[in-house]
């Protein structure tokens, strides 16, 4: 029998599957403990746990782990961009922010990714498979150990397009908000998405208090389907009555991601449809310059366009802002880590 994945289970499930090996309800806290606080990569380590019941669990299931498989650290600032290697030998990446108000995670959510936007370099390199709840922990924790920090805020804007991965990355914010675990509250967690727009209605109804991104790009449907094959499946009108439908029943402001691509979605027109697409919605404007990814072609806008962009907005009275870019010697973006690692091994 394969062994199953135990750093995936609630504590109430696996409460459940220790009282079926005999072990009360304090054990299956401890060891939910051992799993979350302290990030143990072995039965082994569970000095608190019997000989005879940790090679019990080890016979029964297996451990998540992110392991290191390279590490760049920028020379500009302290971000720090890992390559993580799973316990079946596929990569993911994550990079860790220091902000003044703490560290920032973001984290990768499937291996690879279907939706194949043109810009990103995670599309570009097809889909593999979903992540556990365990592996999205698991990039967290690593992070933690080595640099010996506790990480605030977690954006799942990493590898992969999380709401095509809707379960997993549910029970993940669940077990990530556990008192008993990790203990990252709702609000402080970005869920990013390409605009899976049915997903979208059904995060709505859960209410949560995590902040949603939604990766616009273009403010009309002749660019964006272009540039994101998923509008030609949901289209800009479906998806922002999505994100109406989805900031009335949680009463949060959405984020909207734009990358600023040079003479493609960066003229004064295209912010004054964007002011107008957006009238109404409670949210705010992230305009970064979009990363260069190898063979796409693009080019980031220039600075005086990000100026003029964001002031025709603001003038609409709609918030943006310029993001820093952080690591940007490091290729600090979504799968170009991983993307140059398999291309140097071909
Ligand atoms: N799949 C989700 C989350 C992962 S992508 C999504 O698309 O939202 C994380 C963010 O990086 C998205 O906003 C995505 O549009 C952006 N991105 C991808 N490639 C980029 C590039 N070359 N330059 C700038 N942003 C990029
Ligand atoms: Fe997938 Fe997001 Fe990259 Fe699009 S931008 S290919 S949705 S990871």
């Amino acid at each position: 029998m394969a062994q199953a994945d135990i750093k995936s289970l609630s504590l109430n499930e696996l409460t459940d599957e220790m009282a079926v090996l005999g072990l009360p309800k304090y054990r299956a806290e401890q060891i939910f403990k051992w799993l979350h606080q302290k990030s143990v990569c072995t039965f082994d380590e569970m000095s608190n746990i019997s000989t005879t019941v940790r090679e019990e669990l080890s016979n029964l299931y297996y451990i998540s782990v992110a392991n290191i498989e390279k590490k760049q650290v920028s020379c500009y600032d302290e971000t720090v961009k890992y390559l993580f290697k799973l316990n079946d030998g596929e990569y993911v990446e994550a990079v860790l922010m220091s902000y003044h108000h703490g560290y920032t995670i973001c984290i990768s959510t499937q291996v690879g990714c279907k939706m194949g936007c043109t810009f990103c370099a995670t599309g570009k390199s097809g889909f593999s498979r979903n992540l556990a709840p365990s592996e999205m922990l698991a990039q967290i924790q690593t992070a933690q150990l080595d640099n010996n920090i506790r990480i605030s805020n977690v954006v799942l804007m990493g590898m992969g397009e999380p709401l095509d991965n809707y379960d997993n990355v549910i029970k993940f914010l669940s077990l990530i908000s556990s008192d008993k675990g990790l203990n990252i509250g709702m609000r402080h967690i970005t869920l990013s998405t390409c605009g899976v727009v049915p997903k979208i209605y059904e995060l709505a109804k859960l209410k949560l208090q995590i902040t949603l991104a939604v990766s616009l790009h273009a403010p009309r449907d002749e660019i964006r389907s272009k540039t994101m094959p998923i509008n030609r499946k949901y289209n800009l009108a479906r998806l922002i009555d999505a994100c109406f439908a989805y900031s009335k029943a949680t009463g949060r402001r959405i984020t909207f991601e734009y990358a600023m691509i040079d003479g493609v979605n960066d003229s004064d027109e295209c912010a004054y449809e964007l002011a107008r697409l957006l009238k109404g919605l409670m949210c705010h404007i992230n305009l970064i310059p979009v990363n260069n990814v190898t063979g796409a072609g693009y080019k980031k806008s220039k600075k005086d366009r990000l100026n003029s962009f964001s002031k025709i907005l603001e003038s609409n009275g709609i918030t943006a802002t310029v993001r820093r870019t952080l690591g940007s010697d490091i290729d600090a973006s979504c799968g170009q880590l991983k993307r140059r690692l398999t291309e140097e091994k071909i």
